[in-house]
């Protein structure tokens, strides 16, 4: 006997499109009209702020470090990796290094957004 079916799955793009944000260069969606990282308003469109409004955030960790006891100054250095369903790594990204005194402290925010896929293209009015 064979599997039940699945319902058909919503279309997905494989690869989300994307472009570079023109205020801090970082690589963000092509339908983004804020950007998540300078949180610049890249343009007014109502279609992606439709899909902003409904977006939400799918993960969120929160976290401090202090420096290290005994008193010495030492290094970090913050890596993102992105893992598929089978534990492989898509993507590996160092977002940050610094230093940090004894004294100091240092707070780290990871959140993960899901945004509903685009609709279909629609043409430019020119
Ligand atoms: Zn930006």
């Amino acid at each position: 006997m064979s599997a039940a079916r699945l319902p058909p799955a919503p279309r997905a793009p494989q690869t989300a499109r994307t472009r570079t944000c023109p205020h801090c260069k970082a690589t963000i969606l092509e339908s983004a009209s804020v950007c998540p990282g300078c949180r610049h308003h890249l343009r007014f469109d109502p279609v992606a702020a439709q899909r902003e409004a409904v977006s939400r955030t799918a993960m969120r960790i929160e976290g401090t470090i202090q420096g290290p006891t005994p008193a010495v100054p030492c290094e970090y250095c913050v890596v993102i990796a992105i893992r598929d369903e089978q534990g492989r790594e898509v993507h590996r990204q160092v977002v940050g290094v610094g230093a940090l005194q004894p004294a100091e402290r240092r707070g780290f925010t990871l959140s993960v957004d899901i945004v509903p896929p685009p609709g279909p293209a629609t043409p430019r009015r020119g």
